[in-house]
Formats: C-alpha cells, sequence, structure tokens
C-alpha cells in the first residue's frame, strides 16, 4: 500500500482564480484585477461582498466545477505524484452550487486525474489525521496552519499568501507556476 497524502483542489490542482478574475474584469471594467494585484485570500477583502457575490454567483450559474482549468503542470504532476502515493483530495467547495460535488467527480474523471478518494469538508486537519496523511498540498494559509500541526503542510507561494508567510515558518512550495511541481516535491523528500 502506497503512503496517502492529501491535495486541496482550488487554486492547488484548478485555477478558478483565473476564472473569477476574467468574470470580475468583465462586470468591473477598467478595475484590471490580476493575479499579482489580488493580494488578499477572499476576494470581498479586497473589493467587497457585494462584488465577491456576484462573482460567485456567476461561477455557479456556469457550473464551474463541470469544466475545470488547471494550474499549469498540476496534471502531469499529479500523475507522476500517484506513482509513489495513494492521492486523496480535500475540498471545501461543495457549497458554492447544489451539484458542485457531483461536477467535481465528473471533471476529475473526465481529466483522468488519479485519485483513491475525495472529501467534501472544510475539517481538513481532521481529514489529515484520520487518513493518516504524510503530507498535505494546500493554498490556504488557514487551512494549512491547522494541518500542519497533524502533518507536514505544503503551502503554495500566492501573492495573497506573501504577507503572512513572512510571519509563519511553514513549508512553502515556489516556483510551480514554472515547472512540474512533483519535481520540487522529490526535491524536497529526497532531502
Ligand atoms: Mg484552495
Amino acid at each position: 500500500m502506497k503512503p496517502k497524502i492529501g491535495i486541496d483542489l482550488d487554486q492547488v490542482v484548478c485555477d478558478i482564480q483565473q476564472q473569477m478574475i476574467d468574470i470580475y474584469n468583465q462586470l468591473y471594467p477598467g478595475e484590471n484585477l490580476t493575479k499579482k494585484n489580488w493580494t488578499t485570500y477572499y476576494l470581498r477583502d479586497l473589493t467587497s461582498k457585494e462584488r465577491e457575490d456576484k462573482v460567485l454567483e456567476i461561477l455557479a450559474e456556469k457550473r464551474i466545477y463541470r469544466n475545470m482549468e488547471f494550474i499549469p503542470h498540476a496534471k502531469k504532476s499529479l500523475q507522476k505524484l500517484a506513482q509513489s502515493f495513494d492521492l486523496c483530495f480535500v475540498t471545501h467547495r461543495e457549497w458554492l452550487y447544489e451539484k458542485a460535488k457531483q461536477d467535481t467527480v465528473y471533471s476529475l474523471t473526465k481529466d483522468e486525474i488519479p485519485y483513491v478518494r475525495i472529501f467534501f469538508t472544510e475539517k481538513k486537519a481532521r481529514v489529515a489525521k484520520s487518513e493518516h496523511l504524510k503530507f498535505f498540498i494546500e493554498d490556504n494559509l488557514k487551512n494549512a496552519l491547522e494541518i500542519s500541526q497533524v502533518c507536514p503542510c505544503y503551502l503554495f507561494d500566492y501573492p495573497y499568501n506573501r504577507e503572512e508567510i513572512e510571519k509563519n515558518s511553514l513549508l512553502i512550495i515556489r516556483g510551480f507556476e514554472n515547472q512540474d511541481w512533483w519535481n520540487l516535491f522529490m526535491q524536497i523528500l529526497e532531502k
């Protein structure tokens, strides 16, 4: 049996942020929102609750999880990681719309993403504990801090994490946009 690892979906495997940016810029021309200037985790903290709600409403209408866009190199990296680990996806995206769970499973299957289990929950540290995960990959600082009490948690370095990263001694993954992040993990794990 292979060791199990936990992986978040949004902004680790799937690029929901770019889709939110595209919708936002269409709704509010001239604002020029980009990944670089999106420096808070929640869009509402950068803009307003009303604007975030509007963007989320459109995402839900589009049933966004049925056709997922991938983070660069995610698909290949997951396929390679799956050779050494059993992949468990742990996501809290189910709240966005009624069929989010089934659309997620449909999309992962359609895109031939290898995994053994998927958990829909915000209690990610609990899953890390109950499933005895060897390590976890996240983009949400709050989750990462909780999970890292249970197992090593790698946090993707996004502009919205940067300020907090400086204050917290977490395991940070940089450069994942530019290369197979499988390679980054292998380098770390072999040390
Ligand atoms: Mg995420």
